[in-house]
Order: C-alpha cells, then sequence, then structure tokens
C-alpha cells in the first residue's frame, strides 16, 4: 500500500496508526510469538488479587475456593484465546498453590493439582485445559464452522485443502502451529486422521461440554483412588473434608513431622507417647474413649484401627440417610480430633472427652437437620 493511499485511509476513517503488539479486551495481540513478558498484565492481575485477600486469615479450604472461582476463572479466559508459554504456566501454578499451603505469592509450595477421582484437589491441570481450547479450535477447524477466523484459516492456510494433510510452514503463526502440533499428535495416538475424527465426533456427542470432553481426554491421569466420595462427601462440612483429605494423606502436620523445630513430641491428649498419624486418630488411649462413644452411639460395630480401615469400611456410593451419616461422621470425627489437637496445644486449654463427644454430636446433628428436615428417621439420638 502506497503512503498516500495510507494517508487517505487515515484521514477519511479517523484511525490512528497503531502497532502489534496491541491489547484488546485486557490481552496482548501479536502476529509473532508473545514474550513471556507480555503476560505480566495476567501476572500481575492474579498477584494483586491474592495480595487484596490476606489469605494468612483465610482456612485451607476458604483458599481453595477462591483458586478454583475467581484464580482460575481470570486464567481460563486467558487459556481460551492462545497457548500459554511453559514458564507462564508454571509461574502461575506456583502462585496458585503458595496461596494455597501459604496464603501469599512467596514460597515454593507443592499442591495436589490431580482430579478428585485420583486422590487431589480437584483443580484445574492449566496446561491440559490450555490444549483442551485447541482441540476445540481443530474441530471448527474441521468442521469449517461458519466464523470470520474459521473462514480465514481455510483460505489462508488450508487453501480448500483438509486440515489433516496440512503441516506447518516456518512462517504459521504460532496459534496456527500449536494447533497442527495437537493434531499431529492425536492422529499418532490414535493412529490415523480418521480414528481422531471419531474421537473428537464423541467429544461433541457425550453430554458434557465439548472442551470439558477433550480435558478428561488430555489430562495426564493417575490410578483412581476408592475412597474420593467418602473424603468429599456432599453433606459434611469442606474443612471437615479438607482435613480428612490431608489426614488421609498423612500431610496433617502431627509432631513426628516437625522434628527439625526441635518440639516436645508426646501426644497432648494422652502423653504417653510421640504424636503421629497413627497414634493421634486411632491408637491414643484418649482417643479410642471418644471413638468407643461414637461408635456406640451411631451403632457401628466393626474393627477400626486406622483411618484407612474406617474408610475401607465406609461404602463409597449411596444417598441413603444412613450410608451419607457414616460417610460425614468419619470426617467431622477427624477434624473435631484436629481442632482439640490444636486447641490444647495452642490454647492450653483441654477439653474432656464427653465434652468432645457432645460437640461432635451438635454438630453431627446440625448438619443433618440442615440437609435433611426429618432427621430423626435413623434414630440415633439420645
Ligand atoms: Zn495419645
Amino acid at each position: 500500500m502506497s503512503a498516500c493511499t495510507k494517508e487517505a485511509i487515515l484521514q477519511a476513517t479517523n484511525f490512528k496508526v497503531g502497532s502489534f503488539p496491541f491489547k484488546y479486551l485486557g490481552v496482548p495481540f501479536s502476529p509473532q510469538r508473545l514474550l513471556a513478558s507480555q503476560f505480566s498484565p495476567l501476572l500481575h492481575k492474579l498477584e494483586s488479587t491474592i495480595q487484596c485477600w490476606m489469605g494468612k486469615h483465610l482456612s485451607y479450604v476458604g483458599c481453595l475456593e477462591l483458586l478454583m472461582s475467581v484464580l482460575h476463572g481470570m486464567v481460563l479466559f486467558w487459556l481460551a484465546i492462545f497457548p500459554l508459554p511453559a514458564t507462564i504456566i508454571n509461574h502461575i501454578s506456583c502462585i496458585c498453590r503458595n496461596f494455597l499451603w501459604s496464603g501469599n505469592i512467596s514460597g515454593n509450595k507443592s499442591v495436589m493439582v490431580a482430579s478428585k477421582t485420583e486422590g487431589g484437589l480437584g483443580l484445574v491441570d492449566i496446561k491440559a485445559r490450555n490444549i483442551s481450547y485447541l482441540a476445540k479450535l481443530l474441530w471448527n477447524i474441521h468442521l469449517k464452522t461458519d466464523s470470520l477466523w474459521f473462514q480465514w484459516v481455510h483460505h489462508f492456510y488450508l487453501r480448500n485443502q483438509s486440515v489433516w494433510n496440512d503441516g506447518f510452514k516456518k512462517s504459521s503463526s504460532p496459534l496456527w502451529k500449536s494447533i497442527l502440533f495437537l493434531k499431529d499428535q492425536l492422529v499418532q495416538e490414535c493412529g490415523g486422521h480418521s480414528q481422531v475424527i471419531s474421537l473428537m465426533q464423541n467429544w461433541q456427542n457425550n453430554a458434557n461440554s465439548y472442551t470439558a470432553n477433550a480435558f478428561e481426554h488430555l489430562r495426564p491421569k493417575g490410578p483412581p483412588v476408592s475412597w474420593r466420595k467418602i473424603v468429599w462427601e456432599h453433606w459434611s462440612l469442606p474443612r471437615c473434608n479438607f482435613v480428612l483429605w490431608l489426614a488421609l494423606l498423612g500431610k496433617l502436620k502431627t509432631k513426628d513431622r516437625l522434628v527439625y523445630a526441635q518440639l516436645y513430641t508426646c501426644c497432648v491428649f494422652c502423653s504417653q507417647t510421640d504424636e503421629s498419624h497413627a497414634h493421634l486418630f486411632f491408637a491414643c488411649t484418649w482417643i479410642s474413649t471418644l471413638w468407643g462413644k461414637i461408635k456406640s452411639w451411631l451403632r457401628i460395630n466393626r474393627h477400626m484401627n486406622s483411618l484407612c480401615s474406617a474408610v475401607r469400611g465406609l461404602k463409597a456410593g449411596g444417598k441413603s440417610l444412613e450410608t451419607r451419616m457414616r460417610r460425614l461422621s468419619l470426617g467431622l470425627v477427624v477434624f473435631l480430633i484436629w481442632k482439640e489437637r490444636d486447641r490444647t496445644i495452642f490454647g492450653h486449654t483441654a477439653t474432656s472427652v464427653d465434652l468432645l463427644f457432645r460437640q461432635f454430636q451438635i454438630t453431627f446433628y446440625t448438619i443433618l437437620y440442615f440437609h435433611d428436615k426429618n432427621p430423626y428417621a435413623f434414630n440415633v439420638y439420645d
């Protein structure tokens, strides 16, 4: 275009000459691969949001809820637009896990990103989610969806050829290269492009959204755990679920895990032996008395000597009052033991087994009454 034509267009439209990268709806656009520094608005937004929340005063469950709703919402907006560089994905994951475990953005904490089915917290795997959006773009290109961008792709890149036969060129845009790279990966995994098409057709036909199905296929998976529905019982309080999850994984900060701090390691309840997960939740004589009262009240006859054996005896499925009651009672008793242990150590006040059992009964009754207006249907109350 000549300089004269350009000047005439600018005068006619009142537009100003711009340059790449420019921002549109808060995200940078460029024909070249974006530099890591150009993702700083997203990182700054995440960091400033976390600093406003004062996470040190929030419980783990509060931090987890904020992570899942607000932070991931901000990130998903960017993920749906273009592929994020690995360094940015790592940086976002680092911000999220530090917030969850320490309430601020510094440090280097670990987090379970895995799905709840595999014993994790169910946080979104950012990389897999990013690829699932690319899979949706690939599917729409295959379908020749009637929108301007897909029509432009067919005209400019594919020249009316099939996307399954196209290979990327050095001059292709980063987004186009990422889509074709994913296509090659899927073809290699499935054994041919017709198999990939039928796989993607299944994602389309499934009841969940297309990206949710693609994400489920593309995310890294581990062996499933049998206790997911027990630990994350919907009727239970989220904080009870979270403490039970940590206890089952042996991740609560019991004194045997804090030997480097040179603390007084004896159990605060019985003062007879060192505090550990196995001792605190079952072997302790003080706690055994509490378990005896709870089992008798709930009419549980089976022998339990560890958290694993307690979980093994519970039904993972079922929505009857009795099965729900047994599941929520485990989370509640573990939470109350852990809370009482903290109160005794840091508040320097001890309670009796009878009072703790009474607290269990009141909380248990309150939860049941909240969910089931006729809690007396299961007659455990005296
Ligand atoms: Zn003890």
